[in-house]
């Protein structure tokens, strides 16, 4: 087999692999909290794709990725519009057994938890298939204590990360609580990232604890004589 025919099949291989991760990479990309970084990587890797196909062919992979495309780019805009028009709202204790069904899972597992700003839930998990959602909680639960019991049943009751959350809430600061462990039966590894478009704390007006905490830029009590 000639060097050129060699490349020329590693070449139709890359474009079916393109085929085939596209619609994921949308799902991922565009499933809340949204990241403007990984929007920007996925249109800039699409754009070249489409434009490299355009320029040496073949025509059948330019067909078929614009219908791809086309696919994934209305799948993500209806998810988004269905998502808007109705949220999905879940019981707390549902919610909880789902994260906490995730880790009993093998292999590399990942989960991510953050409050938004508007009241719902954003969550990540890798197990058993990759599921990213936003939520909100039925009944008057504080997202807070709810993120907290997540990270104190999977880390263990004295987990120093909920103080490190306390301590960004405090002062003013929301965050995206990150575990990661290599197996099912590996350490967690517990990350506290900061979302710059959630990065407002939404106030927990209600709760004992987060209440004072998340009291920023809400009135305070009035002012004595
Ligand atoms: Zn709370």
């Amino acid at each position: 087999m000639s060097a050129e025919a060699v490349a020329g099949a590693v070449l139709v291989g890359a474009d079916v692999v393109a085929l085939v991760v596209l619609p994921g990479a949308f799902r991922a990309v565009f499933s809340p909290p949204l990241r403007p970084v990984g929007v920007g990587v996925l249109v800039v890797v699409t754009g070249l794709w489409l434009w490299l196909a355009l320029v040496r062919g073949p025509g059948w992979f330019v067909v078929a990725f614009c219908v791809d495309l086309g696919v994934s780019v209305v799948h993500t805009v209806l998810a988004l519009l269905v998502r808007r028009v109705r949220p999905l709202v879940t019981e707390p204790l549902r919610l909880s057994h789902f994260v906490q069904e995730s880790a009993r899972f093998d292999g590399p597992q990942s989960i991510g938890l953050l409050v938004g700003h508007t009241g719902a839930v954003f969550v990540f998990v890798a197990q058993p298939r990759l599921r990213q959602f936003s939520a909100t909680l039925s009944g008057s639960v504080c997202l807070f204590c709810f993120v907290e019991d997540q990270v104190r049943r999977l880390v263990g009751e004295d987990a120093p990360v909920v103080a490190e959350y306390r301590g960004h809430l405090g002062a003013g600061g929301n965050r995206h609580v990150i575990l990661r462990r290599g197996s099912s039966d590996a350490p967690w590894q517990v990350r506290l990232a900061d979302r710059k478009a959630y990065r407002r704390v939404r106030p927990a007006p209600t709760c004992p604890v987060h209440g004072p905490l998340t009291a920023h830029g809400r009135p305070g009590p009035p002012a004595g004589p």
